[in-house]
Parts: C-alpha cells; sequence; structure tokens
C-alpha cells in the first residue's frame, strides 16, 4: 500500500479530519461501514488531494504503508470496540490504531492493554475543536507510545492548529493520557461557560439590560485579559436576534442545558483522586439543576418573591466591572483546579505529563483557546513543580486585584437570590485554601466521637483517639505507636 494514513469512520469528524489531513500533502486511505459516506466524501472532496477510498476493511488495510497507522473516527463506545475488533486480525506487529473519538481515558487504557498484546500500538487521542477545527487545525492530544508518536507526531503536528508557529499538538504521555487530558480540557470548558453564563445573569439583572447591550460589554472584555473565543461567541449569540419572533435569540431558547457526559466523566474520575475541581462540578450540577424542569415549577410557585427582584445596581461602571474581575478569578480557579486534576491523573497513571505543553496546545484549535494559556505556560516554565496555579505571580496579582470585586458579587447575588453556583464556590475554594485553620479540625473530632477514627493534634506527632464515653481522657501518640 501507499497511502501514509488511514481514516475510518467518516461522519462530519473523520471526513474532516480526512480532508485536512489530505490538503496537508498526505496520501489518505478512506474507509467507513456504510460506502455511501466514502462515495460521496470522494464525491464532494475527491480533487482536494490524494485519497484511496475501499469499500472492504482489508482492502483499507492493504491500501497502507507499513508500518499502517489508522485512524479510528467512530461513535464512542460499543462501535469502537467492534472496529477494532474488524481491524486487528488485519494488522500486524508495530502498526498503530489511533482512536481520535472522544473516549473515556479507562476504555483506552483496555483498549491499549489488549492491543499491545498482539504488538499493535494503541494511540487514545484527544482532538478538539468540533467539526471545524477538524477540518482547519484542532488541538490534538495524542496518547500512546512514544515509537507510535515518531509516526504521528509529524503528521499532527501538521495539521493541527498553529499558535505562533507552534503546533497545537504534543505527546501527552503512555496510554490514556491523551483521552484523560481531553477529558479535563472538556470539564474546564463546562466551568468556563457556567462563568460566562453567570457573569450575563447578573449584568442582564443588575443592569437591567438586554442581551445586545450586554454582547457589548462581553466584546470589550474579549480586547483584554479575558480574551477567548468563548467570550468572543458570547458576544456573538447575545447580540443575535430570533429571524421568526424578532426577540433575542436567547431568550427563545429553551433553559435547559445538556450534557453528552465529559463533564460528569471529569467529576467521576476528581472524586476517585480526591481532587477537588469545585468549579467544574457546579457547572456539571448546573447544567443538570436546569434540566429538572419539574422541580424548578414547583420552587418557582412554592418561593416565588423570595429574591430581590428589584436589585438593580447603582454605579453601573463599577459594576461590570466588578463582574469582570469576579470572572477572571474565578475562570483561574478553574484552570487551577484542572491542572491540578490533570498533575493528579498523571501522577495515579504514571504519565508524566508535561503541565505547561498542555496549556501550549490549548492556546489554538479547541473551545477553551484563550490569551490567558499563555501564562499558564509561563507558570508552569517557571515553576514546573508549582502547588497551585494561583499562586504564580501573574495569577496570584489578578486574584488579589479582584478579590474585594468577587466578594462583592457574591454578596450581591446571593442578596438578589441570583444563582452563582460557580462564581461563589470558586469564592469558597480560595478561602479555603488560604485560610489559617479550617473547621476540618471539628470534622475530625466528631469523626472520632462516634466512630473512633482518630485524630492528629498541632503539637506532636501520632494519632490519637478520646475516650469519649469514658473519662474522656486521651490515648495513643507517637510513644504508644512506638
Ligand atoms: P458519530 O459519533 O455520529 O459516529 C458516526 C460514525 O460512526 C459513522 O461513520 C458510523 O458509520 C460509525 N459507526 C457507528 N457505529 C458503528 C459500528 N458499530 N461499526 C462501524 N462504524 C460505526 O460521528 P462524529 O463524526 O460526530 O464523531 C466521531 C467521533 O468523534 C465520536 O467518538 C465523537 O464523540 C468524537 N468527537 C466529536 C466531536 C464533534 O464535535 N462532533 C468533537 C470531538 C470528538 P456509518 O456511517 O456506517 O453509520
Amino acid at each position: 500500500g501507499t497511502a501514509q494514513i488511514g481514516v475510518t469512520g467518516l461522519a462530519v469528524m473523520g471526513r474532516n479530519l480526512a480532508r485536512n489531513l489530505a490538503r496537508h500533502g498526505f496520501t489518505v486511505a478512506l474507509h467507513n461501514r456504510s460506502v455511501e459516506r466514502t462515495r460521496s466524501l470522494m464525491t464532494d472532496h475527491g480533487t482536494e488531494g490524494t485519497f484511496v477510498p475501499s469499500e472492504s476493511m482489508a482492502d483499507f488495510v492493504a491500501s497502507l504503508e507499513r508500518p499502517r497507522a489508522v485512524i479510528v473516527m467512530v461513535k464512542a463506545g460499543g462501535p469502537t470496540d467492534a472496529v477494532i475488533d474488524e481491524l486487528v486480525p488485519l494488522l500486524e506487529p508495530g502498526d498503530i490504531v489511533v482512536d481520535c473519538g472522544n473516549a473515556h481515558y479507562a476504555d483506552t487504557r483496555r483498549r491499549e492493554e489488549a492491543l499491545r498484546e498482539h504488538g499493535l500500538h494503541f494511540v487514545g487521542t484527544g482532538v478538539s475543536g468540533g467539526e471545524e477545527g477538524a477540518l482547519h487545525g484542532p488541538s490534538i492530544m495524542p496518547g500512546g507510545s512514544d515509537e507510535s508518536y515518531a509516526k504521528l507526531g509529524p503528521i499532527f503536528e501538521s495539521i493541527a492548529a498553529q499558535v505562533d508557529d507552534v503546533p497545537c499538538c504534543i505527546h501527552i504521555g503512555p496510554d490514556g493520557a491523551g483521552h484523560f487530558v481531553k477529558m479535563v480540557h472538556n470539564g474546564i470548558e463546562y466551568a468556563d461557560m457556567q462563568l460566562i453564563a453567570e457573569a450575563y445573569d447578573l449584568l442582564r439583572a443588575g443592569l437591567s439590560a438586554g442581551p445586545a447591550e450586554i454582547a457589548e460589554i462581553f466584546r470589550g472584555w474579549n480586547s483584554g485579559e479575558l480574551e477567548s473565543f468563548l467570550i468572543e461567541i458570547t458576544a456573538d449569540v447575545l447580540a443575535h436576534t430570533d429571524a421568526t419572533t424578532g426577540k433575542p435569540f436567547v431568550d427563545i431558547v429553551l433553559d435547559q442545558a445538556e450534557q453528552k457526559g465529559t463533564g460528569r466523566w471529569t467529576v467521576q474520575s476528581a472524586l476517585d483522586l480526591g481532587i477537588p475541581i469545585t468549579g467544574i462540578a457546579e457547572a456539571t450540577f448546573a447544567r443538570s439543576l436546569s434540566g429538572h424542569a419539574d422541580q424548578r415549577k414547583l420552587a418557582a410557585r412554592t418561593f416565588a418573591g423570595t429574591g430581590n427582584d428589584s436589585w438593580m445596581v447603582t454605579d453601573r461602571d463599577a459594576f461590570i466591572e466588578d463582574v469582570r474581575k469576579a470572572l477572571l478569578a474565578s475562570k483561574i480557579v478553574a484552570y487551577a483546579q484542572g491542572f491540578d486534576h490533570i498533575r493528579a491523573g498523571s501522577q495515579e497513571y504514571g504519565w508524566d505529563i508535561d503541565l505547561g505543553g498542555v496549556s501550549t496546545i490549548w492556546r489554538g484549535g479547541c473551545i477553551i483557546r484563550a490569551r490567558f494559556l499563555d501564562r499558564i505556560r509561563e507558570a508552569y516554565d517557571e515553576q514546573p513543580d508549582l502547588a497551585t496555579l494561583m499562586a504564580a505571580p501573574y495569577f496570584a496579582k489578578a486574584i488579589l486585584d479582584g478579590v474585594p470585586s468577587w466578594r462583592r458579587v457574591v454578596a450581591d447575588s446571593a442578596r438578589a437570590g441570583i444563582p452563582t453556583p460557580a462564581f461563589s464556590s470558586s469564592l469558597a475554594y480560595f478561602d479555603g485554601l488560604r485560610r489559617n485553620r479550617l473547621p476540618a479540625a471539628l470534622i475530625q473530632g466528631l469523626r472520632d466521637n462516634f466512630g473512633a477514627h482518630t485524630y492528629r493534634r498541632v503539637d506532636r506527632e501520632g494519632s490519637f483517639h478520646t475516650l469519649w464515653a469514658g473519662d474522656r481522657s486521651e490515648t495513643g501518640g507517637a510513644e504508644s505507636a512506638s
């Protein structure tokens, strides 16, 4: 065979990825379960580059040069396993199977192990940027072996988004590392969007402003520290008018947010690893809450008038600036938590992920692309073992500068009865980290009281237990342990 790389699964994502590869000069083998998709790709775009279409999986595999590299871009879950099962008997040791679908990293670890036994490389790869990204340059997060990256790296780096001539693709780490990082990327995307939504809600209520007016505020923000794809499209969506009713578009959309599940995966994994990604968790739960229509209807009736609907700010410009600073500070928290999560996953699975590198490849192609990510790379360049991103000079300064605004915004929203779960939980996280003494001491006391779970003391080594039901004397300590 002569094709340098193959793509099986030619729905929107696979089709655009194949076109992107061909446009960059690679000879691309094509395959799809139902042949119509392969044929229509050839009819519509066959002249964009060199494609080698096949109708059977065997012909597809035979059309590839060795070692073969096959991108699988099918529905995640069972379909991915079905395609892998069909591929494996046709491949030879040294060949590479690349799953660019949205797989759970645990599935990727399982598949990598299984294929390794056949001498095959399995590369779970996160691809972000939707169908536009796939065609014009996504952010690419490949896992898998170093050997597989030696072949795939040059290909992926040439089709990825480029920022300052740096490709938005690095080898993330072995087995499931790529899909893990893609998962956390999506979690951060949830938090980013929830924070933006809360800022919009506050501005709308506080200023008693229409969506078009708020669109202008976001447009202004997009030329500062908050500059990002999501802020840019927020201005776009808020400024849009519904053609049939003439109303602001945002007012005719049903207010129940949906999810495909990557936010949930992120939170589940963070719970397992013991990493408080409160921003992502609140964002995920806020979407769930929005979907509970019957509870919302009942609560709205039962508790009507308990907020302060007539709340309006007096100093318009000061309030806008407060919200902007609260948004930036909360966003820093969400990213700090997300990167903590990646570091914890990297330690748990021995992936050795370069955190600065991750922030670099999110600067382009993906949904959370933002100016801000340069600062994350700088922070990790200066101090690779930084305990929390919040303490890096640039972020610490932004937070210190924003704290009074952050507190005012959260207090205002509580008084007005406007839910800001992401703003307020990020502030609580910040206060939790910076507080000298936490009431966790009381929790330990309670646990020792009802369950003899023991506690440590501030003044002596060892673990202790108080005889709560007896004479309340204390037992334990380093002396008795030794
Ligand atoms: P879909 O997720 O809609 O999947 C459709 C493709 O899967 C078709 O090619 C279909 O073949 C194939 N397929 C489904 N079941 C089987 C099966 N049992 N055996 C063989 N092939 C099967 O396509 P998308 O292009 O939207 O997404 C592809 C992958 O990329 C998914 O994993 C998705 O999560 C991920 N992804 C999607 C993004 C997006 O924005 N859409 C962004 C990033 C990742 P057939 O034509 O024969 O039905």
